[in-house]
């Protein structure tokens, strides 16, 4: 497409991006101007001169040619923060792939004129000693709530009443009855005011800083150094869960608060929790902030012009908070760094890990990553010394690790035992029963597109050619995702001969009816997507097991992360290798991650936790690791299959989507693609460029596997069909999408031609 004109908005909000005007772009400037950049225009009748951000080009004009004005200049000095999270978008779209308009939806909060509403805060009307003495006097089982909502007055002399009913869970009726008894006052405002609840000040001040240990203190240094040095690298923290990770966090942002510049942390949406939004609140004040799917859009763009406006040196948040327009960017912390929520579902499908490095860079700011179990990808990277690598293997606080067992669930039903518990599992819960202390038990869910496997030797049909699982589908066939070899159900196991060859699962529901059975009277809660349909639910589930309202709970693996339970001493993973067969390459990975994340749930408090880990294929390297903790093992063991199949982190992996309404259509199309994609990787091959070195290289070479039907072959009468490139370098593949972008161009402008659009994903962290 040429270059002769240019989209120009003038005011930045998702609002008015459709808003764009065409101005004429100059030919001294037509080689340097990109998207995203800030130029001076005139505007309106008296032709002022007005800023506006360029969102893309093109070579016709809109309107008659005359009345098209020519931009002033580009801005170069002083972009604005908000210009540079659009020359972010600019970079998102050319990375991932998607209109610039989406790039701009993803990067842009919403601008709304809030209709002069009412905010309401929950402020407290009497001492910390009245409060105090009244704590004392409720009964702790009936006044649950009460209680909730006087413990969270003592740290916080003021809490937005938004944060009381989502986080703590708790019914306006409970706040209306302590006004009532005048223990608090409700204030009403007609002004947003910060999300974060009002601290008591000094007395908080002085509790939410905790003295390092030696460990912590040597990571800190160790970064310190790190980012004094100059070389830029990203650093990873690999800390067991409870390793004083969060503190390492706030001293290294007081550092850099203090030479005046700003910080951004991710934190998964689900394990932002009251409890980790009040330590850095307690820490930092008011000048935190936070971000979260409860806000709305008015809230959210509040936020936003605070950080624009220097009123903030903290954003905490999911993914989305990478875009804060902060003036001086000095550091970004990723929390959970192999969290699969880091990638967006939606187009641009961008990791903000890989937004975070390119963030980082530009700004010159420190990236800090850390995680107990981080993805083969950083840790790839650490090992290569791409990142800096930290290691905390120890808890800070109280509590050890816990002692795993892995329980082998053939033997049980070969011992007649057909439940879905263990007897050393069942035995150990009844303990716990007996002795007031509580038990989690995750079922694991994930992966559960109906894998076929034999319940009497654990055999799991996988695809002669790719190693994956096959997965079943309705009509019966099983299918390889990966490349769509087919083959009928076999009636028997092909290894063993039984008849116990079966489609594979165990719901939630089920597992609580068992239980409600086995453990009559004993209280039991159950976290799900069914039992979490309301985003409030999931706080409310968790506030009520950690307040001992119930024994058990039950979850997939929502209830992995989240909140410490300091009376948990005992951890069961229900089908712990459920996620091994996932379609997915990942499998053994994600199984890693969620086992090893369900144990460190145990024994967070004094008492020392034990787990028990319920397998069909008990000797798999990714549970016996996960059973001791051992993720350098496992590390090992999995990067080696990643080379041998030339997966990622090894190489990158770009997927092309297709989505049509006929079949057939959507495989055309794929096809096409892939020769397009042949052809010009031959092409430059043949020339004498830097890339055929590359190319040429052996195991170097582009890869083109499908395209095949995905996982999901239809969905809503949407035929879908994936075909996946691999290759080392991602600028081909950056190139590879460029150049399918304008191939899909063509067949738009082409009337008749069939109806297919297109998705990318690249480095997918699921199945497609
Ligand atoms: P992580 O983020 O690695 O899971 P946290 O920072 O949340 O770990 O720390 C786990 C627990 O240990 C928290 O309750 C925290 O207050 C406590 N803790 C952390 N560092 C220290 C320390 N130096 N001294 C005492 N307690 C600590
Ligand atoms: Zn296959």
């Amino acid at each position: 497409m040429g270059r002769i004109y240019a989209d120009i908005i003038i005011d930045i909000s998702t609002e008015k991006l459709d808003r764009a005007f065409q101005y004429l772009v100059p030919e001294e400037i037509a080689g340097e101007l990109q998207e995203g950049m800030e130029v001076t225009i005139p505007f309106g009748r008296g032709d002022s001169r007005r800023k506006g951000y360029v969102i893309g080009f093109s070579d016709t004009p809109d309107i008659e040619e005359e009345r098209i004005k020519s931009i002033i200049c580009i801005n170069k000095t002083a972009v604005s923060a908000k210009g540079r999270v659009l020359t972010t978008a600019a970079w998102i779209k050319h990375r991932y792939g998607s209109t610039m308009i989406n790039a701009l939806r993803t990067v842009l909060p919403v601008k709304k004129k809030i209709k002069s509403s009412e905010y309401s805060t929950v402020c407290r009307n009497v001492t910390p000693d009245e409060i105090l003495i009244e704590i004392r006097k409720l009964d702790p089982v009936r006044y649950i709530s009460r209680i909730r909502i006087l413990n969270a007055l003592l740290e916080a002399k003021e809490i937005p009443q938004t944060m009381i009913t989502d986080k703590l869970g708790v019914s306006p009726s409970v706040l209306k009855t302590l006004e009532k008894k005048g223990f608090i006052r409700i204030e009403k405002t007609r002004e947003y005011r910060n999300p974060m609840p009002d601290l008591l000040g000094a007395g908080m001040n002085a509790k939410g800083i905790v003295e390092l240990n030696d460990l912590q203190k040597s990571v800190v240094n160790g970064i310190r150094e790190e980012i004094s040095s100059g070389s830029q690298r990203p650093c990873l923290i690999r800390g067991v869960t409870g390793s004083g990770k969060t503190e390492v966090y706030m001293e290294l942002i007081a550092d850099t608060i203090k030479r005046g510049r700003q910080a951004i942390v991710l934190i998964p949406e689900i394990a932002l929790t009251f409890q980790t939004l009040m330590r850095f609140y307690g820490r930092f004040g008011d000048r935190v902030s936070v971000i979260h799917s409860r806000l709305s859009d008015g809230e959210r763009y509040d936020q936003y012009e605070r950080a624009a406006a220097g009123k903030l040196d903290i954003m905490i948040g999911p993914r989305s908070a990478l875009f804060t327009p902060f003036e001086r960017l000095g550091m970004i912390i990723i929390d959970e760094e192999h969290e699969t929520s880091y990638k967006s579902e939606k187009m641009p499908k961008y990791h903000a890990v890989e937004v975070a490095k390119y963030l980082a860079k530009r700004e010159g700011a420190a990236l800090i990553m850390g995680s107990a179990t981080p993805s083969l990808n950083s840790y790839y990277k650490a090992k290569n010394g791409e990142y800096a690598l930290f290691k905390m293997d120890m808890r800070a606080g109280e509590g050890r690790l816990p002692v795993s067992h892995i329980v082998d669930m053939r033997a049980e039903l070969k011992a007649g035992n057909k439940s879905f518990l263990s007897r050393a599992l069942a035995d150990a819960i009844a303990k716990r029963n007996a002795a007031g202390e509580q038990s989690m038990l995750f079922v694991n869910r994930r992966g559960v597109a109906g894998f076929i496997s034999c319940r009497s030797c654990g055999y799991v049909v996988k695809c002669p050619h790719c190693d994956v699982s096959m997965t079943q589908h309705l009509n019966g066939k099983l299918i390889c995702h990966y490349c769509g070899h087919t083959e009928g159900m076999p009636s028997v196991c092909p290894k063993c001969n039984m008849r116990s060859i079966a489609g594979f699962r165990v719901g939630t529901e089920a597992v609580e009816k068992g239980l409600k059975e086995m453990y009559p009277g004993v209280g039991i809660l159950r976290m799900d997507a069914d039992t979490t349909k309301k985003k409030e639910d999931y706080e409310k589930i968790l506030s009520a097991f950690a307040n001992g309202e119930a024994q058990i709970l039950i979850g997939t693996q929502m209830i992995v992360k989240g909140h410490d339970f300091p009376n948990v001493t005992l951890v069961g993973a229900l089908a712990a290798d459920m996620s091994l067969h996932a379609a997915d390459y990942h499998a053994a990975e994600r199984t890693f991650e969620l086992i090893a994340q369900a144990a460190g749930r145990a024994g967070r408090g004094a008492r020392k936790g034990e787990v028990f880990i319920q397998s069909y294929d008990p000797e798999h390297f990714a549970l016996k690791c996960a059973a001791v903790h051992d993720y350098e093992g496992f590390y090992e063991q999995e990067i080696t299959y990643r080379e041998l199949a030339d997966y990622p982190p090894v190489c990158h992996i770009l997927v092309m989507q297709f989505f049509g309404r006929k079949q057939e259509d959507c495989m055309a199309r794929a096809w096409e693609m892939a020769e397009r994609a042949k052809a010009l990787c031959d092409k430059t091959a043949d020339m004498e460029t830097e890339r055929q070195s590359v190319i040429a290289d052996e195991g170097g070479d582009l890869q083109i596997i499908g395209p095949a039907p995905a996982a999901i072959g239809r969905i809503k009468d949407i035929y879908r069909v994936g075909l996946y490139f691999k290759h080392e370098d991602v600028n081909l593949l950056t190139g590879l999408k460029d150049m399918a972008e304008k191939a899909q161009e063509q067949h738009f402008a082409t009337p008749g031609d069939p109806e297919v659009s297109m998705q990318f994903d690249l480095d997918p962290v699921g199945m497609f």
